[in-house]
């Protein structure tokens, strides 16, 4: 079952009940996480056998079913939690600072027709939340073919889970083989005997991150004296930086697979896993490789939700072996490769070529095959534009998630 989180903007400011509803699942929160550390249990039940009657009698009119979310969110929290401290990372104790709430789908409903939420608040008292309904959020309520999963409230937007099976990949009539680099993806796109290479460049991401590696530096050295609020104000460049990137990214994504989607295509990606990040010369520090599975993230589910297959090769050799012969070059190389045999490419599409390679040896890439000789050097395909990709869309930040 496939997860998709869709945001919605509320039409009026929300009703002074649901606010004080927000306060007492943030307090419910974290209270149960409190109790739980205490007691050292982690689950929802245990949280609830533990902490559910204190709670009703704190707050004897709240929603029942609220109060058994707010413990699974209170789980979850904990496991987390849990996790950090295993792995030796330093941890504090979880906090919602944040006002929200989660509700699973029995405990609302949801008017797809009107776009209103109804949210019972405690006994004999709901709200009627109004949504802001744009195009793509009509999309979502329209179709039926998608369930409704859980609600997250917080004091300015809904986040409304919608759900579906998962699209079987369609047979692909073509291939996208996409390397993955720092700034830009670079690969080749085949179609019966043409081939022609592609790119998706995406420059602001090196920089964003270059800014905000500079300014985390700089806040460093003048909030030496404050550990506290230095680490405090680091964080938040860092969750600034991501929302960022993030945003960038999804737009390469959307763009790259929209292609795909077009041309019937498979995608074709190396397998990032085990892949160390390399150091760079000229910023003098390693290259962070986030940005780059990130990418690969969120070009994955995006493509099982949309029913693109996608294949994941390893990498081993592809910038330094020559498709044509199969020499594989020394490391030492400019922007070209070239090789004795007398082929030579731009390195990041050459990549791209020995990862097709792969694939289709490895008979992943549907049947279809791929003859290097075909290649016309002259082509080169814009899959995104970062001028045209600055363009905001309502849809680039809503988050999808696989669940099981
Ligand atoms: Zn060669």
């Amino acid at each position: 079952m496939l997860v998709k989180g869709v945001v919605f903007r509320f039409e009026d400011m929300l009703p002074p009940e649901t606010k004080l509803l927000l306060e007492d699942f943030r307090l419910a929160v974290n209270s149960s996480v409190r109790a739980g550390l205490q007691a050292r249990v982690t689950s929802r039940n245990a949280l609830t056998r533990l902490a559910y009657k204190d709670f009703r009698q704190e707050h004897p009119k709240m929603y029942a079913q609220h109060l058994v979310s707010a413990f699974e969110v209170a789980a979850a929290l904990l496991k987390s939690h849990r996790k950090r401290v295993r792995r030796g990372n330093p941890a504090s104790i979880p906090f919602v600072r944040r006002l929200f709430m989660k509700a699973e789908n029995q405990a609302y409903k949801l008017d797809r027709e009107n776009g209103v939420i109804d949210l019972p608040i405690m006994a004999g008292c709901h709200v009627r939340l109004k949504l802001v309904l744009s195009d793509y959020n009509r999309g979502f309520l329209d179709n039926h073919s998608y369930s409704l999963g859980s609600l997250t409230l917080t004091s300015d937007r809904a986040v409304i889970a919608f759900r579906k099976e998962a699209p079987k990949p369609y047979v692909p009539d073509s291939v996208l083989s996409l390397d993955t680099n720092e700034r830009s993806l670079d690969g080749v796109f085949v179609r019966g005997d043409d081939a022609s290479a592609v790119k998706a460049d995406f420059p602001d991401v090196a920089t964003i991150q270059q800014r905000h590696h500079d300014r985390r530096k700089r806040l460093q050295k003048k909030k030496a004296h404050d550990r506290r609020t230095s680490r405090r104000l680091c964080r938040r460049e860092g969750a600034r930086e991501r929302h960022r990137i993030e945003y960038r990214l999804h737009q390469v994504a959307n763009a790259v697979l929209s292609f795909a989607e077009d041309q019937k295509s498979a995608v074709v990606l190396e397998d990032l896993k085990g892949i160390r990040p390399k150091w760079s010369k000229e910023l003098n520090r390693r290259l962070s490789l986030w940005p780059r599975r990130k990418l690969h993230q969120i070009i994955e589910y995006k493509a099982q939700w949309r029913g693109i297959p996608v294949v994941k090769v390893d990498p081993r050799y592809s910038s330094r072996t020559c498709p044509i012969c199969g020499r594989i070059q020394d490391s030492r190389m400019g922007t070209e490769f070239e090789c004795e045999c007398g082929w030579h490419l731009d390195k990041h599409v050459n990549a791209s070529l020995n990862l097709l390679q792969t694939a289709i040896s490895k008979g992943m890439a549907g049947g279809l095959r791929f003859n290097p000789g075909a290649f016309q050097h002259d082509v080169m395909m814009i899959l995104y534009d970062p001028e045209r990709g600055a363009r905001s869309e309502p849809n680039g930040t809503s988050g999808m998630t696989v669940a099981s």
